[in-house]
């Protein structure tokens, strides 16, 4: 299995969609946790590293290119 990569700004989409109806999220913070905001309410949430892998469905947008 690849892991999963990923970097502060990319957009990301989750497995479960924010209840507001939006599935992109932003990554506004790396470290041990992991803060996403909800591109559709601004919403934020932080979320373990590890738990965050899980959850992540992919990669909507790099914030490299
Ligand atoms: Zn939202």
């Amino acid at each position: 299995m690849v892991e999963k990569e990923f970097e502060l700004h990319d957009v990301v989409q989750m497995k479960k969609p924010h209840p507001c109806g939006e599935n992109r999220w932003k990554i506004i913070r790396m470290g041990m946790d992991i803060r996403i905001k909800c591109m559709g309410c601004d919403h934020s949430v932080m979320i373990p590293r590890k738990d965050f892998a899980k959850k992540m469905k992919k990669v909507l947008e790099k914030a490299s290119n």
